[in-house]
């Protein structure tokens, strides 16, 4: 798309996020480097139970966590599934395995390794697993949107507020600045905790780095207009805005958004509804607002999953979510005679999730039982240190 294309809630990609995968390591990306190793070759019909044999050696030593947006060759190893931040704790809550084997992507791994101690290693089956979303915001863009506020003149008023999916660097810039991390679960909460922060009716805040999860929790659960939201673009000068535009605003969202709930759109909504009459739509915040805005119900992984259990039976469902997940809920629930369907028409799966396949998982679990400890994630101890600050504010949320 050119710039030329673009509407004003569009989302432009940085640079960073078409990097190609895979190859040399781009220190500005939190996507990393090939493979160092030599992986099984997908058709080896043994992957299983290599898989198996490597997990059965390492034993408690090791601890496989499955993101609910990963494939089933995948998730059938893990010892427990959930999203990001249920998995970091889980791995906290096993000190006993000396390896934590994530298979999600990169931010993850490092969430887990600032929750978990120091004897425990993260490893991440294939570096190149990133997040376009987490991408969008670089620390260096963070620090220059910081500046921009300052000169505003209102940088003592903004606390930030950042989404679990994001960088370490930027986890680390939050609790240094006063701020919370936020999961889709506990947005609305670490919004109004960041609304009591300093003076009343004075505090905004910066929104990092999803546009979405930002302005749909303002304007959903918070009451806020569209008008109280503006969008910071670091990809223009002062983000694209005026100073005046930067003081009347109660909340700076930043012009990032996932690649995968992005892509739902109004038409896809309305499409459903034509084609199954009665259907119930149900999407995740990271969706557009419109999107959001014209669905049923609104909710994380973690309340879309609940929901399809209390569902009843002959119910009917479209889910506005990442394919792997919608798949597997509409095979588990068909039994129960609950018809779930993918919201959208065209495939939609996290292609970043998607790259830790059965090759790399056997790959990290041969490795490890041999002894070689590889793709480990390791985040600085600075960094760290205020991560786990804005981190531990978020569990303290009310
Ligand atoms: S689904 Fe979206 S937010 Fe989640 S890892 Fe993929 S790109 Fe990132």
């Amino acid at each position: 798309m050119t710039t030329a294309q673009t509407t004003e809630l569009d989302v432009q990609p940085t640079p960073l996020a078409l990097l190609l995968l895979g190859r040399e390591a781009d220190p500005r990306s939190e996507r990393g480097v090939e493979c160092p190793g030599d992986l099984p070759s997908p058709s080896d019909p043994d992957l299983v139970e290599r898989a198996r044999a490597a997990k059965e050696k390492l034993g408690d030593k090791v601890f496989v966590l499955g993101h609910h947006y990963q494939r089933d060759e995948v998730i059938q190893f893990a010892d427990v599934t959930g999203d990001s931040f249920k998995l970091a704790r889980d791995a906290a809550a096993r000190p006993e395995a000396e390896y934590i084997v994530f298979c999600g992507v990169h931010f993850m791994a490092e969430s887990a390794d600032i929750l978990t101690s120091d004897d425990q290693k993260v490893v991440l089956p294939d570096l190149a697993a990133g997040c376009s979303m987490a991408d969008m915001a670089t620390a260096e863009q963070v620090a220059e949107c910081w500046d921009v506020l300052t000169e505003a003149g209102i940088a003592e008023q903004v606390v930030p507020v950042s989404y679990m999916n994001s960088s370490a660097d930027i986890k680390a810039f939050t609790g240094k600045h006063g701020g919370t991390i936020c999961t889709s679960s506990n947005a609305q909460r670490a919004l109004e905790w960041a609304f009591e922060q300093g003076e009343p009716h004075s505090t905004k805040v910066l929104f990092l780095p999803d546009q979405h999860l930002g302005r749909n929790t303002a304007v959903r659960d918070l009451g806020m207009s569209l008008e109280d939201c503006v969008l910071y673009n670091p990809h223009k000068p002062n983000g694209g805005l005026t100073a005046e535009q930067l003081r009347a605003a109660k909340m700076i969202l930043w012009r990032g958004h996932c690649s995968v709930h992005g892509r739902f759109s109004l038409e896809s909504v309305r499409d459903v509804r034509e084609r199954i009459p009665g259907v119930n739509v149900l999407v995740h915040p990271e969706c557009k607002n419109e999107v959001v805005a014209a669905a049923d119900y609104v909710g994380s992984t973690e309340y879309i999953i609940k929901a399809l259990e209390a569902a009843p039976a002959g119910s009917k469902w479209a889910i506005g979510t990442e394919l792997n997940l919608v798949r597997r809920l509409a095979n588990r629930f068909a039994p129960e005679g609950k018809e779930i369907v993918f919201l959208d028409k065209t495939v939609c799966f996290c292609s970043t999730m998607n790259r830790i396949d059965l090759p790399h998982l056997v790959w990290t679990l041969e490795s490890l039982a041999e002894g070689n400890l590889v793709n480990r994630i390791e985040v600085d101890k600075e960094t760290e240190a205020f991560a786990k600050l804005a981190l531990e504010r978020m569990l303290a949320l009310p």
